[in-house]
């Protein structure tokens, strides 16, 4: 029995330490160090990892049409469960939604989206577009139905989700939340205009696996600075609470890798400086969609 527990301690504990062996902030976790505990992340030569700086060596690919987001018109039914990962906040989706069309090989399911932000003072986006980062950016995950097991490769050690009606949203923390339009989160007039490459997971273990779809034109949400300033990177019982901000990855060499433009993409270049006037009321949202 002994040995059973031990084991099922060190079990435990290496899930523990699994969870907080990477981080934004500090040098022993941060990006630049994820290779030491996941050989996958070493930006070797030649290797394909996101982000990207999106810029005007762009290649027009015309048979890049739009993407058909099915269900992302409709209010779906059920819940949809908000979690605060400790990197990230996540909204796992329920059935319901799915991608397929522009270029993608195949229909993928789409499970759940993230965010990545700066702070309240800087930009946080993972792509930048002509080197100019953006606010916050969304990924929304989609899956092919054919590859489940790769969903391990996304789901978080840090599973154990406490309820809580508290104002600061901690770590492990969930909240439900009413399913609605996706759409409302998308440039709904400019669905057509994205950019597509082949690149990585932007968190350990950084797999090489995401045919990448990113709106060239970027939507705003007004809610989106009271969030940042509500989410932090400590467990609920933590001395002193933090704030979980720039959870972003540093950009990566395309090493000569093709980044496509849709057909109907402007390729905007330092064009989207009248964006620039949103910044002080709204808070701009660069969406990217991960096909894994
Ligand atoms: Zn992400």
């Amino acid at each position: 029995h002994f040995q059973v527990m031990m084991l099922l301690l060190m079990l435990m504990l290496s899930v523990v330490s699994l969870a907080h062996n990477f981080c934004y902030d500090e040098e022993h976790c941060d990006p630049y160090a994820w290779g030491d505990n996941y050989p996958s992340c070493h930006p070797l030569l030649e290797s394909h990892h996101s982000p990207i700086n999106l810029d005007h060596q762009l290649m027009k690919n015309q048979s890049l049409d739009s993407l058909h987001l099915e269900g992302f018109n409709l209010t779906l039914k059920g819940q949809w469960w908000l979690t605060n990962q400790g990197h990230s906040v996540v909204l796992e989706l329920g059935n319901g939604m799915q991608v397929s069309g522009g270029g993608l090989p195949g229909t993928y399911r789409t499970i759940q989206l993230h965010f990545h932000w700066g702070s309240v003072s800087s930009n946080g986006s993972e792509h930048t577009l002509d080197h100019l980062r953006f606010p916050m950016e969304m990924h929304i995950v989609n899956i092919k139905s054919t590859h489940p097991n790769l969903t391990s490769a996304l789901e978080d050690p840090t599973g154990l989700a406490v309820k809580s009606k508290s104002f600061h949203f901690l770590v492990g923390q969930t909240k439900s939340i009413r399913p609605f339009p996706l759409m409302n989160l998308l440039p709904q007039n400019n669905l057509t205009q994205y950019y597509r490459y082949h690149g990585s997971l932007t968190t350990p273990p950084c797999s090489q696996v995401v045919l990448w779809t990113v709106y060239e034109v970027p939507t705003y949400i007004s809610w989106a600075q009271l969030f940042v300033k509500r989410i932090y990177s400590t467990e609920e019982l933590a001395d002193k609470q933090v704030h979980l901000q720039n959870n972003y990855r540093h950009i990566h060499p395309t090493y000569g890798r093709p980044v496509y433009a849709s057909k109907d993409a402007k390729m905007l270049t330092n064009g989207v400086s009248p964006l620039a006037i949103f910044y002080l009321f709204n808070v701009l949202l660069f969406i990217g969609f991960l096909n894994i």
